[in-house]
């Protein structure tokens, strides 16, 4: 799956569920007869959380961070859903970091 169809995937999900919690909470506080300019701020409340929610834990587990091996250095890359031979590529590039080799 590339890149984009990923994104695009994420983020329907995302909203997809959003707009469930969303209408959720929003059928509970109408039974208590809340006001209804009180219900759309908490649906709305609610259908951001969860949008942010889903796009931040698909980040974490979708990235892969590269370190330079050297403890003093402070070199990282973070890399969101790249392939084989890009993973190959930054893994050689935190291995030899031109600003490492500058300072050494
Ligand atoms: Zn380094």
């Amino acid at each position: 799956m590339s890149r984009k169809t990923v994104s695009r995937l994420v983020v329907t999900v995302s909203v997809v569920l959003g707009v469930a919690n969303a209408v959720s909470i929003g059928t509970k506080l109408a039974a208590y007869d809340v006001p209804l300019s009180l219900i759309v701020s908490c649906a709305m409340a609610c259908l951001a959380t969860t949008v942010w929610i889903v796009g931040t834990l698909v980040d974490r587990f979708g990235t892969t961070t590269y370190r330079c091996s050297d403890p003093d250095c402070s070199f990282t890359v973070r890399v969101k859903y790249a392939d084989a031979a890009e993973n190959r590529r930054w893994q050689e590039t935190t291995a030899e970091h031109p600003a490492h080799l500058y300072r050494h």
